[in-house]
């Protein structure tokens, strides 16, 4: 590692290094780790690294005599220093794109997942269909405060899902909550970050707590809000599976947005039973399930007697991900 600091690498060489150093300590995917973390030092796209002249490592014209300068080095190894003890490449970087958009990251919030997306697609679906009949329908009144799409997000952690449909939803008001402060930081960052802060007012409680707060609300009026929507991807992992996870999730994401209590349906429990009191007659829950778990959680569903037209929707891996229901009207 020292040796390597003092060395003049050419750009080339120190990503090949990196790639061999980063498997010797048994980190996953390591050229697109190496890749990832060479073009954020270099302050460069990915792709840069196969496209422009200067920083190219691969293929025909690599300019073998490109060197990292001093402090790119510096700030490669640091990268590459932190990523062999699997501190994961988002926090390291501080970013992770989301729905084509870059979110910033700290360990105070979990990391976007790409299978998250679907949540995200399929609220926007069901927000247009719910909106069409709206408009054909005058009888059904879509919010109790004004005529705005009101959506609740739980457990918003970095903001991910609130932020993306504050960007593709035109006519919508989000809440978004988190137990976290530290973590409503993040997602108010985020928010002003892709010019949504506007649409997203952030509360800070466990689940629906807030909401029974007066000053919640702009208008005082505490509870007297219902939403249209409820939305989330709490907490899922249960007791054993926790023990399992990869150093990368089990050492670094933040304990409280992983975990969901012995069985990880606590919070399903929870949001199952206490958003009726929310949601619109007519209103959607739409939750991110866990592997496994979907039958369990539209049982609960089920149970609850307050929520109909229950789907299950699967992932691209044919995993189910998604479950939607209707509040009974
Ligand atoms: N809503 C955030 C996400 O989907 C955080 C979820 C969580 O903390 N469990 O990434």
């Amino acid at each position: 590692m020292f040796a390597i600091a003092e060395q003049n690498l050419t750009i080339r060489e120190a990503f090949l290094w990196a790639e061999d150093y980063l498997a010797q300590h048994d980190v996953p995917d390591v050229k697109i780790e190496a890749e990832y973390l060479l073009a954020h030092a270099l302050g460069c796209k990915r792709a840069e690294l196969y496209l422009n002249p200067h920083t190219k490592i691969f293929g025909v014209g690599v300019n073998h005599t490109s060197r990292l300068s001093d402090s790119n080095l510096q700030i490669f190894l640091d990268f590459v220093e932190r990523r062999i003890k699997r501190e994961p490449s988002q926090y390291i970087i501080g970013e992770q794109e989301f729905w084509g958009l870059a979110f910033r990251v700290t360990p105070d919030v979990l990391i976007p997942r790409p299978e998250t997306e679907l949540l995200v697609e399929k609220t926007i679906k069901t927000v247009s269909s719910k909106s069409e009949v709206v408009s054909g329908n005058n009888n059904i009144q879509l919010t109790t405060h004004d005529s705005r799409f009101t959506i609740l997000d739980l457990c918003t952690g970095s903001g991910c899902i609130a932020i993306s449909l504050a960007k593709e939803i035109a006519d919508c008001r989000i809440y978004a909550a988190d137990i976290s402060e530290k973590a409503l930081a993040v997602a108010r960052e985020n928010a002003e970050r892709h010019g949504v802060a506007d649409k997203i007012h952030f509360l800070c409680g466990n689940l629906f707590e807030p909401l029974l707060a007066p000053e919640s609300f702009n208008r005082g009026k505490g509870m007297d809000v219902s939403f249209d929507l409820v939305v989330s991807n709490p907490p899922y992992i249960s007791k054993k599976m926790m023990a399992g996870l990869e150093p990368e999730v089990k050492d670094y994401e933040p304990r409280a947005a992983l975990y969901g209590g012995e069985d990880g349906l606590d919070f399903y429990r929870r949001i199952i039973s206490e958003s009726p009191a929310y949601l619109s007659a007519g209103g959607y829950l739409i939750l991110e399930i866990g592997y496994g778990q979907a039958e369990k959680i539209k049982r609960l569903i089920e149970l609850s007697d307050t929520f109909e037209d229950i789907n299950i929707i699967k992932d691209f891996s044919g995993i189910d991900r998604v479950i939607k229901a209707k509040r009974k009207g």
